[in-house]
């Protein structure tokens, strides 16, 4: 296995996946590609709740509240502890 450390990503066509490296492009010749590109909190419709004034006690958790890492377990342990303070 080869990793890439602080490579920018510039394009995908038949020739395979096209980067720069070090300023410099590279190009990894490839038949597919998988993307792993991290997530982004969702949370508008909390946002929208808090903007509207809303008497409902609102939390927000898990993957809403912070997007960040692999972290499936902090957003059980956020679910379970909101639910049980209800
Ligand atoms: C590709 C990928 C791989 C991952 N791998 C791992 C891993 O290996 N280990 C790990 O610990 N974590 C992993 N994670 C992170 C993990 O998935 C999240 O931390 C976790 O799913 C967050 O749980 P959540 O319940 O907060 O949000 P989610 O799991 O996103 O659940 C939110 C739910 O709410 C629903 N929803 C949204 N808006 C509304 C609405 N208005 N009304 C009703 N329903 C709504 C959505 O459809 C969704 O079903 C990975 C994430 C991604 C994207």
């Amino acid at each position: 296995m080869n990793i890439v450390a602080g490579a920018q990503y510039a394009r995908i066509d038949d020739q395979g996946l096209h980067y720069l490296h070090e300023d410099k492009p590279a190009l990894l010749e490839v038949d597919n590609v998988v993307l792993c590109t991290g997530q982004q909190s969702v949370r508008a419709l909390y946002d929208e709740l808090v903007e509207l004034g809303s008497s409902v006690k609102l939390s927000l958790i898990g993957g809403a509240q912070r997007a960040e890492e692999l972290d499936a377990l902090r957003a059980i342990d956020q679910g379970t502890r909101t639910a049980l303070a209800l």
